[in-house]
């Protein structure tokens, strides 16, 4: 890992990095404060909305604010919305997503969509795949949240993700153009940059993963930390407003 001076703030990601499961992990919190403020929390999460997952968080202890949450379902209906308002979308998907997404003045329908969207969706069922398998084939726009295949649940289980709902669908349309928005691609990184209005190579990607947190940020031109054995970057105690460059300083 390179040098980590003129780092302003960070993206950080969130499963293997600030919480595992249902816990904290040790130093997240502390983590956090030590970047007062200058962060964004950017998940392949394709489930939740950030308002949802800023109250479960709250739960285990890590206070962060929605907008300071970028997640991959979310964000890729918050795209949707942005490319093509009021589009007629075929959902596999949350209930929160769902709402999320007619927040957004997007029509969730089951017939002659625009855009296919694929999430985490717990009730994927063989009808939502000939729905979704169907509407891809006769020219719907694919949209998929993440492409992580699992994640890792308690005891050494493996927990189903998009990318292996995604993996059925493929399986009926054979190979199609899709949209892919979570890590490593390059759109929840631009969301999260965007928040933080600070220039790339003022920000640090902080996470566990090398194939989505690395890959993503070399591909953007971001610096990567990555966590081992549960250590954060250490950032110093001094205050930007002293520092007559306006840097934090972290040492790896
Ligand atoms: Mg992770």
């Amino acid at each position: 890992m390179g040098s980590l001076h003129g780092i302003q703030g960070c993206l950080v990601d969130l499963d293997g990095t600030l919480v595992r499961g249902r816990q904290m992990l040790p130093g997240a919190n502390v983590f956090l404060e030590s970047l007062e403020g200058r962060f964004v929390i950017v998940s392949n999460d394709a489930e939740h909305t950030p308002l949802e997952l800023s109250r479960g968080l709250k739960r285990l202890g890590l206070t962060i604010a929605p907008h300071r949450i970028v997640l991959a379902g979310a964000t890729a209906l918050d795209e949707i919305a942005r490319w093509r308002p009021r589009a007629r979308i075929a959902m596999m998907a949350s209930k929160s997503l769902m709402i999320h997404a007619r927040a957004l003045g997007l029509v969730p329908v089951q017939e002659r969509p625009d855009v296919v969207f694929l999430g985490r969706d717990r009730h994927f069922s063989y009808e939502r795949l000939m729905v979704a398998a169907n509407a891809v084939r006769c020219g719907a726009e694919l949209v998929v949240a993440n492409p992580d295949l699992v994640h890792p649940g308690p005891h050494g289980a493996v927990v189903p993700e998009t990318g292996a709902l995604l993996a059925a669908l493929l399986a009926c349309t054979g190979p199609v153009p899709c949209r892919i928005i979570g890590k490593p691609e390059a759109a929840l990184f631009e969301a999260g940059l965007a928040l933080l209005a600070l220039s790339r190579n003022a920000v640090l990607m902080v996470g566990d993963n090398p194939a989505t947190d690395g890959e993503g940020a070399r591909r953007l031109g971001l610096r990567y930390f990555e966590l081992r054995d549960g250590v954060f970057p250490e950032i110093s105690a001094r205050a930007p407003c002293r520092d007559p460059a306006g840097m934090l300083a972290l040492s790896a």
